[in-house]
């Protein structure tokens, strides 16, 4: 791959920040924690086939076609690539700035558009959400969710089969007994959009386990989508109108720690300080927001959270990647399993590999989700762990889903969850 040499002068297409490219140095270190070139074993498909890639369409080496937006569709945007890096290469900034541009130079083909702005248009409004999924509720009340797939065409019946049992019981811990001390650091939990209509035990039970660890939970007046959703899909513009109103109303609460049960949230609001940084009235208040997202198991680390009696079972940890490689969270949630009486944790194989759910990924690509989605039960299967867990809503309904088909006896189940089955195994 001879590169032509590079003057100041050279006009380039706004593919994504130009400067950022020349980050890479090409030494390959990525590639084999990069789920998408293990699974194709094709260097387009990988974070230095990607970065050529993008920097050929920049240089206008490269056209913009079905191949070129092939590969960059294929990445879900995990960052394993970040965290492999020893050059610091910021990957992340560098696929959503490519995708923006997809977005604004691409026409897809009907199909893809239309799956494509379903998601978009649903997904980041919790009340059209549960308009759309209220049928499905009554469905699950009446036990007739085995029926409705045989009735339904393949594609949409993959999607009902990432869904959890929308009438299901979830576990809910204690409340808290005493009012939180009056200099008590104050937590704000953003319920996200998915997550409060899917799986909002996660947003309350993330609430009551702060509360019960001593601290002030405060909650927001208005949640708006983190924007997460938007800057993966390319859709930049409202992911900035998403991203201002949170930092406006994540101020006003007054929070000094901010968290979500769902992890890409948690970093797209850590990067809300570099999302906003060009805009001089909301900049300071964006790095400030930015500055204090934490995660719930180092929150309950620090203020002492212990079990309260003991639960005996095996687990096993998977790590989401953007708590992981985004947030570089690792240790601090098996700390926490591990100090619960009873609890085994036993190590899968590849814990850091995506799992295929990446935010919408497992909607719009969903043969390369489903082959990392079985691979990953894979490895928890193995283990022969009693339960999963992850701090991330969309691996849970990815994984559950995969070993629902397996008729696995292994549950996955969200840390905030499993935290709460630990305290009391009081389920409603
Ligand atoms: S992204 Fe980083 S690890 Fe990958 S090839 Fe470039 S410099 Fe090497
Ligand atoms: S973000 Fe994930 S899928 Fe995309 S290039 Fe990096 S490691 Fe590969």
């Amino acid at each position: 791959m001879d590169e032509a040499p590079i003057t100041q002068s050279m006009p380039v297409q706004d593919v994504c920040d130009y400067d950022l490219l020349f980050d890479c140095v090409h030494c390959g270190l990525c590639v084999e924690a990069c789920p998408t070139y293990i699974a194709t074993r094709r260097e387009m498909d990988s974070p230095r086939g990607r970065i050529y890639l993008m920097k050929s369409l920049a240089e206008g080496k490269l056209q913009l076609d079905d191949d070129s937006v092939r590969h960059l569709d294929l990445c879900l945007g995990c960052r394993g690539c970040e965290t492999a890096c020893p050059s610091g290469v910021h990957y992340g900034q560098l696929i959503e700035g490519a995708r923006a541009f997809v977005e604004r130079n691409y026409r897809r083909r009907f199909f893809d558009r239309f799956r494509r702005s379903a998601v978009s248009a649903v997904f980041p409004y919790p009340l059209r959400m549960r308009a759309l999924l209220a049928p499905l509720v009554i469905v699950d009340r009446l036990g007739l969710r085995p029926a409705l797939r045989t009735i339904l065409p393949r594609a949409l019946r993959d999607w009902i089969d990432l869904l959890p049992r929308l009438a299901g019981a979830r576990p809910l811990a204690p409340e808290a007994h005493a009012a939180p001390a009056a200099d008590a650091p104050r937590v704000v939990v953003h319920h996200g959009c998915v997550a409060q209509v899917l799986a909002n035990s996660e947003n309350l039970n993330s609430e009551r386990l702060l509360a019960a660890a001593g601290y002030r939970v405060v909650h927001l007046e208005n949640t708006a989508c983190c924007g997460a959703l938007d800057l993966h899909s390319g859709n930049a513009a409202r992911a900035l109108d998403f991203a201002r109103a949170n930092v406006s109303a994540l101020k006003r609460s007054g929070a000094d720690a901010i968290l979500s049960a769902a992890s890409g949230c948690s970093v797209a609001i850590a990067e809300y300080g570099q999302l906003l940084k060009n805009e001089p009235a909301i900049a300071d208040d964006a790095r400030a927001v930015a500055s204090k997202v934490k995660d719930l198991s180092s929150l309950l680390l620090a203020a002492g959270w212990t079990a309260p009696r003991e639960f005996r079972c095996t687990v096993t940890y998977h790590d989401a990647c953007h708590l992981a490689h985004g947030l570089g969270v690792r240790e601090a949630p098996r700390r926490l399993l591990a100090s619960i009486p009873g609890v085994k944790i036993i190590e899968m194989v590849e814990s850091d590999l995506c799992c295929g759910s990446a935010g919408s990924y497992n909607l719009t690509e969903p043969e390369m989700a489903r082959e990392l989605g079985r691979r990953k039960t894979d490895n928890i299967v193995a283990t022969g762990a009693d339960y999963v867990v992850l701090a991330n809503p969309g691996c849970e309904f990815q994984i559950a889903a995969e070993l629902r088909r397996r008729k696995s006896k292994t549950t996955a189940i969200h840390l905030a969850d499993f935290l709460a089955l630990a305290s009391n195994g009081d389920v409603r």
